[in-house]
């Protein structure tokens, strides 16, 4: 029969034609290695499973803060080069400044040895997801590592919650308020002796003996049905130790303090209520120059810091603290005629006391507490000074102290520097 195709039959043509051949042979190896690549992906994944394993810490975990702060100071961050800042910032209405810094790991893949085996770890955040609670990014990290060595992820955590809790042994923990939540103000400080602030006529042992008797009485106010809290407002002028005296009495009682300023931006009555009610344990809550947050309303405005706590907001706030714990609450103003007297009243501020410009026994023990021994120096200067007729605030004698603390001579001969300032 008559055919056009030659003997041999087509793939004799196609395999005779040198291009069809080659192409052939390319689908042949393309195919090959898809299948190749296939089954490397798969046994990638398999082994991945088998030999590896991986730890996943959401942000909104508590040991998110530490393993983040321990891979600050261990591996990751001497050999990451891509770091991030988390700073915590305070303004307060004085002006004044505070922020800490601390380099830790940024988002991204970042590997460190631990132990003599490798970890990565990959820091991941979330472009569209948001946690509502605080109103930042959420984000997760992901630790893995050879299955045989999963002991070592225990460890690390144990390890960094350790380091976490060391740095606050025997320290006072300071937190911010951070959109609804209490978080850590840079690192634990160390408490501060009590008997370091010193003030007139045995005040500091009395508010020392009221809060321990409260925090001791839980039960009778249990009993009572009555709200488990107490109120105290320190007022006087700055410079006073008002301040200085809380951190004091926090370490004395070994609790943290949550400072909260009424005026700071985006802090609204409902966050406000939120936030006393929810203070971690054993700490004292301290609403700093609680005047400013009314009375400069128009200037905070203008500066755009509104705040939009309103004042029924904060005198509702104070009345539904509920928690079961208790709750010290201490407040303080350079201008206690400006606070409304609703907001003093008891239940909302059980103890007032005024914190002045030094006295002469304030001058004569500070006086002491630098240059000890100094007695009769100590009566010189308190002398010399004639603080009935001179307001000399504790936080100016501190000064003066340091200025001439190498010679209890010269802080006498030099004391009317405060009186002419
Ligand atoms: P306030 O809160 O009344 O404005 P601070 O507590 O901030 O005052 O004190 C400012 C500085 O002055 C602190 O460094 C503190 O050590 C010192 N100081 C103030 N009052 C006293 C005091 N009564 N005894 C010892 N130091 C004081």
């Amino acid at each position: 029969m008559a055919s056009s195709i030659p003997s041999g039959g087509l793939l004799d043509v196609f395999g005779n034609n040198p291009y069809f051949s080659a192409g052939f042979g390319l689908i042949g190896v393309t195919a090959s290695l898809a299948v190749l690549r296939q089954g490397a992906v798969h046994g990638v994944t398999l082994a991945r499973r088998r030999l590896l394993v991986t730890l996943e810490i959401p942000s909104k975990d508590q040991s998110y803060a530490w393993f983040l702060q321990w891979m600050s100071t261990n591996g990751a961050r001497r050999n990451a080069h891509q770091l991030a800042v988390e700073t915590s910032f305070v303004r307060r209405d004085n002006g004044s400044v505070s922020s800490h810094f601390s380099l830790v790991p940024g988002p991204g893949r970042h590997f460190f040895k631990y132990q003599g085996a490798w970890f990565q770890v990959e820091r991941q955040r979330e472009r569209n997801m948001i946690d509502l609670k605080s109103g930042t990014p959420w984000e997760t990290i992901t630790l893995t590592t050879l299955s045989r060595d999963r002991k070592l992820l225990t460890q690390m955590l144990e390890e960094a919650k350790k380091a976490a809790l060391a740095k606050e042994e025997g320290k006072t923990v300071v937190y911010t308020s951070y959109g609804p939540d209490w978080r850590p103000f840079g690192n634990p400080r160390k408490r501060r002796p009590i008997a370091s602030v010193v003030l007139d006529g045995g005040i500091a042992e009395m508010i020392h003996k009221d809060v321990k008797a409260f925090l001791s009485g839980g039960k009778w106010y249990h009993d009572r049905g009555i709200p488990y809290r107490r109120g105290y407002l320190l007022y006087g002028p700055p410079g006073s130790g008002k301040t200085s005296f809380i951190q004091a009495l926090a370490g004395e009682l070994e609790y943290n303090i949550c400072v909260m300023n009424l005026s700071e931006r985006g802090m609204t009555d409902d966050r406000l209520s939120h936030l006393l009610n929810h203070a971690p344990p054993r700490s004292i809550i301290l609403l700093e120059d609680v005047d400013a947050a009314f009375i400069n309303r128009s200037q905070t405005d203008k500066q755009g810091y509104q705040s939009m706590v309103t004042f029924s907001g904060l005198l509702n706030a104070l009345d539904g603290v509920t928690s079961s714990e208790e709750r010290v609450i201490f407040m303080t103003t350079n201008h206690v005629e400006r606070l409304d007297p609703a907001l003093i009243r008891p239940g909302r501020v059980d103890v007032k006391l005024l914190l002045d410009n030094a006295s002469d026994e304030q001058a004569r023990q500070m006086f002491l507490r630098f240059f000890e021994g100094e007695e009769a120096l100590a009566n010189e200067f308190v002398k010399k000074l004639n603080l009935k007729l001179h307001s000399v605030s504790p936080a100016q004698l501190q000064g003066h102290f340091v200025v001439y603390r190498d010679s209890a001579r010269a802080a006498v001969d030099n004391a009317t520097d405060l009186i002419s300032k």
